[in-house]
C-alpha cells in the first residue's frame, strides 16, 4: 500500500529533500539524536523536519540509517538516495 506523504514534511536543504513517513514513524527520537538541527519530535511524538533544516548531509544520512522503522527517505532531483 502506498502511503501518502504530506507536502509540508518535504523541504529542500542543500538540494537534499527529506521525507518522513508519519504512518511509519514510531517516535523513537533516533533522528533527533543524529541530526538535531534537522529533526525534532512534534507534539504528537512524531518526527518533523525543522525549517529551515540545519546540518550536514552526513548527519541526515546517519539519521536515515538510524531510523528503526525506515520512516526517513532522502531525495535529490527526484531520485531516492542512500548513504554515499
Ligand atoms: S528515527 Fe525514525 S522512527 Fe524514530 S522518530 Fe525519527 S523518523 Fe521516527
Amino acid at each position: 500500500m502506498v502511503q501518502e506523504r504530506l507536502p509540508d514534511e518535504r523541504i529542500d536543504t542543500l538540494s537534499l529533500q527529506i521525507l518522513i513517513d508519519r504512518d511509519t514513524c514510531m517516535g523513537s527520537g533516533n533522528c533527533v539524536f543524529w541530526a538535531p538541527g534537522t529533526f525534532d519530535l512534534g507534539d504528537d511524538g512524531i518526527s518533523v523536519v525543522l525549517e529551515p533544516a540545519e546540518g550536514e548531509e552526513r548527519q541526515m544520512f546517519l539519521a536515515q540509517e538510524g531510523c528503526p522503522t525506515r520512516a526517513i527517505s532522502l531525495w535529490r532531483d527526484g531520485v531516492e538516495v542512500t548513504s554515499p
